[in-house]
């Protein structure tokens, strides 16, 4: 049975996803692939439609404008603030934040109470 105590300490409905704006979220050959299988396109058209490189050899996914922050991954939702892609969604999105807590939030969550605004965004 888990226990509630040690279980995340955030909560990403409440967050307009910072993590996703993050600008260098890479992508590894079994990440393109997963995306590949789950827009039924081949491994080659995956690559090149939700991917750029990085410095010639680190391949990240695409970004594009956004509301909130400058850009965000080419696969969120800006109006629901959610991923489109979550069950095919990339390897580094699946660990992050890596444990029980995010700094984003834990910032946002303080920021919200000093602000005395529960939808307060603060610039990251
Ligand atoms: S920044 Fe943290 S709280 Fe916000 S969506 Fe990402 S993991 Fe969730
Ligand atoms: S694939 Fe989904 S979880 Fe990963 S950065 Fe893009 S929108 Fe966020």
């Amino acid at each position: 049975m888990p226990d509630k105590k040690s279980g995340p300490k955030y909560d990403c409905s409440r967050c307009p996803g910072y993590c996703c704006s993050y600008p260098r979220i890479e992508l590894l050959d079994e990440d393109v692939q997963r995306l590949a299988d789950h827009f039924g396109i081949g491994f080659k058209k995956a690559e090149r439609k939700f991917a750029e490189w990085y410095a010639k050899d680190e391949r990240i996914l695409r970004h594009r404008k956004d509301t909130v922050y400058k850009t965000i991954c080419r696969f969120f939702d800006r109006e629901a603030r959610r991923c489109t892609v979550y069950e095919a969604r990339p390897t580094v999105c699946r660990s992050y934040p890596n444990g029980n807590t995010c700094g984003y939030y834990t910032f946002l969550k303080f920021e919200r109470k000093h602000q005395d605004d529960p939808d307060f965004i603060p610039s990251a």
